[in-house]
């Protein structure tokens, strides 16, 4: 592949990583200031692309300070330690719940391979990197670049050791505002196997009152914010009442996605120009709410 860089103005650079050819699946950004920062890396698969990446933008791999996912599942940062192995003098940047992860990955690789699968296979498993390169983020931990920062904001709920980077009046926001179809105008919730709805909530409410002009999805690419959360929060929310709709007619969750398909506007067509992936991924976020929609009634 060739990778094509789009430069979003005069110190963001942006690009599709294509891990395994799948296009618009995982944006991955460089921001230029003093510091030079990486934010996230995709999985180890895609190294060669990640380095074509970087190197197409004029930068040197040698120049890069900071390397920051915003949560360490393998699609974000499974190539965190292949490419801090090249970038000699940059640091990652964590949240505290994902250093010991990072620095030891066999839990972290049984974990991941538990949860997804052939799908980790795919990916490949991750490097360790040395606890003397790992920073970690507690929560409004900043990060000085020259003229701007990055603050950490923590936004549990996809994961519990999920950041949102604040950079003035953008964020980079992972997955905590789901999965962003610019083709499509719209964002659908991602909400794997032990999803907290309550805190995913709570991050988006959080997000809400910081007057953000623009958000940086991993998947996939830029957005202006206008609109953005409260469209985010209505999604997540129907999504949630028809899971529990669902459960109590003792539907399972092909049926209650069938259901969303019809509800939700604009959601059958991700499917439809994305191909049979997507259906997948929204089951995987249909159970994941069931799931947390099931524990959440064992302890009432
Ligand atoms: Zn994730």
């Amino acid at each position: 592949m060739t990778v094509e860089i789009n430069q979003h103005n005069s110190k963001l650079f942006w690009f599709d990583l294509e891990p395994n050819d799948e296009k618009e699946f995982i944006t991955i950004y460089i921001l230029v200031d003093d510091k030079i920062t990486l934010i996230e890396t995709g999985p180890a698969c895609s190294h060669n692309n990640l380095v074509e990446g970087i190197t197409k933008t004029g930068i040197n791999l040698s120049d890069i300070d900071y390397i920051v996912p915003t949560h360490i599942h393998l699609d974000h940062f499974g190539g965190g330690g292949h490419i801090m192995e090249r970038c000699q003098n940059a640091k990652a940047v964590v949240h505290p719940k994902a250093v010991s992860h990072v620095s030891n990955i066999e839990k972290w690789w049984s974990g991941s391979l538990a949860f997804l699968g052939e799908v980790a296979e795919l990916y490949r498993k991750p490097l360790e990197i040395p606890e003397s390169r790992i920073i970690s983020a507690e929560n409004g931990f900043k990060l000085e670049l020259g003229l701007s920062s990055l603050k950490a904001l923590h936004t549990p709920g996809h994961a519990p050791h999920h950041i949102t980077w604040i950079n003035d009046k953008s964020a980079f926001v992972g997955d905590s505002l789901g999965l962003w179809y610019p083709k499509i105008g719209k964002a659908f919730p991602v909400t794997p196997g032990y999803y907290r709805h309550d805190l995913a909530i709570q991050s988006i409410s959080l997000m809400s009152e910081l007057e953000l002009d623009e958000l940086f999805y991993t998947h996939f690419g830029p957005r202006m914010s206008e609109g953005a959360l409260k469209q985010t929060l209505n999604e997540f929310k129907d999504w949630m009442r028809i899971v529990e709709d669902g459960i109590e007619q003792n539907l399972n969750s092909q049926e209650i996605l069938d259901i969303l398909f019809l509800t939700q506007d604009g959601l059958k067509l991700t499917d439809i120009k994305h191909g049979i992936h997507q259906r997948n991924t929204h089951l995987g976020s249909v159970e994941g709410m069931m799931n947390w929609a099931m524990r959440n009634n064992e302890t009432k």
